[in-house]
């Protein structure tokens, strides 16, 4: 979709739809994945034909996502932590691209080809799976094939809990990308990313959503946060459980819950008098009415975003980009035409010619100056 609610990104692209399955759900079992649930609701028509565990591939969605408009240099209301970046484009929200059915041959065609297009590489990719150890086996597919892996294209991995993050990460850090992000989603228990920190770009997490979201413990996210060392954090949303003292005013769709530090729930007693004093990292947590994307963590937002950079190996991409940007500015009326090769040499001449590191990082690559990332009301992403 062009346009998208998830706060970490503008927009979402789906190659394939359907999904192998995970831990947050099993065929004939179900779950609380939200893109089995949408699929199974409109299983049949022409968006879904198949069931959600059948694989498919959706050839051509990434070409059109490609010639999206470029948000560089544009501000998000709604997201002001994207402000001058490049449109951040998350692939496969709706299902998971490495599922087993998908060839490399299609994903080299359909998604590489696109990602370093004209068009695609004036955006940040932010490729998701479950799948971490098939995305390092395509990636070292693809180097046999004599591509590397494109600058702009983020490998990310999602887990829930620490045995996810064990079976995930080691394979993540083996996928021969740039950066290396991880979405903590809905995140079920207390995980420990330290070990694999030395090798990770970006840390998101979330409490779960729907009708059968289980609570998260704030404790948890802190402690992701307070051991993050310099990698950025960005916390997306409570979840459908806010903790007591920031539900004030928002309409409560339960009685007040205990979560333990293990993530057990009990209830409060229902006399004052014999209520339990917490623990110290027990946390009370009640379910509001309807999704709300409240992200408050100890006073403030938290929305940091690596910056994405392009090494040495890509010094042929950013000189390309810097003739395209330069192209673009001179031939404003022709901007689709292609140059020729004299204009080509021309133009490339200049950019040497007049090339700081500050005009290249405005021109190409519009980095987060700032990696402790802006303070941000969590409240201006709405509900
Ligand atoms: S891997 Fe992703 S899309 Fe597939 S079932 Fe799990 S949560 Fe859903």
């Amino acid at each position: 979709m062009k346009t998208t609610k998830i706060e970490w990104c503008d927009s979402t692209a789906n190659p394939t739809v359907g999904c192998d399955g995970c831990e947050l759900y099993e065929a004939g079992v179900g779950g609380t994945c939200y893109a089995a649930a949408i699929h199974t609701r409109f299983c049949g028509s022409p968006a879904y034909p198949e069931p959600f565990g059948v694989v498919e591939t959706r050839p051509g969605r990434m070409i059109k996502a490609a010639a999206w408009s470029d948000l560089g240099g544009v501000d998000r209301p709604k997201k002001p932590w994207l402000n001058q970046r490049p449109r951040h484009i998350f692939i496969g929200d709706m299902g998971d691209t490495l599922s087993r059915a998908i060839d490399f041959d299609y994903l080299r065609d359909e998604v590489i080809a696109n990602v370093i297009s004209r068009n695609g590489r004036r955006h940040v990719w932010l490729w998701l799976t479950k799948r971490p150890t098939r995305m390092a086996e395509f990636s070292v597919w693809l180097e046999a094939e004599g591509l590397t892996w494109p600058w702009n294209l983020v490998a990310m991995t999602s887990v829930t809990d620490q045995a996810t993050a064990e079976a995930r990460l080691p394979a993540l850090v083996e996928v021969c990308s740039l950066l290396h992000g991880v979405s903590l989603e809905p995140l079920l228990g207390p995980v420990d990313v330290t070990p694999w920190l030395g090798e990770l770009d970006w840390l998101i997490v979330a409490g779960e959503s729907g009708s059968r979201a289980r609570p998260m413990n704030p404790a948890w996210v802190r402690a992701i946060r307070d051991r993050r060392g310099d990698v950025p954090f960005f916390f997306k949303s409570w979840g459908a459980w806010l903790p007591i003292e920031q539900a004030d005013g928002i309409p409560k769709a339960s009685k007040p819950i205990v979560v333990d530090l293990s993530g057990d729930v009990y209830r409060l007693p229902k006399r004052p008098a014999t209520i339990a004093v917490p623990g110290p990292y027990d946390a009370v947590m009640v379910r509001v009415v309807r999704q709300w994307t409240h992200a408050d963590l100890d006073g403030r937002g938290w929305t940091e975003i690596p910056a994405i950079r392009a090494d040495e190996s890509s010094a042929e991409i950013r000189e390309r980009l810097e003739i395209e940007a330069a192209y673009r500015t001179v031939n404003f009326k022709t901007g689709e035409r292609a140059p020729s090769p004299t204009e080509i040499e021309r133009l490339a001449a200049e950019v040497r010619k007049n090339r700081t590191p500050e005009t290249f990082h405005s021109e190409c690559f519009r980095e987060n100056h700032d990696t402790a990332g802006p303070v941000v009301d969590a409240h201006l992403a709405g509900p």
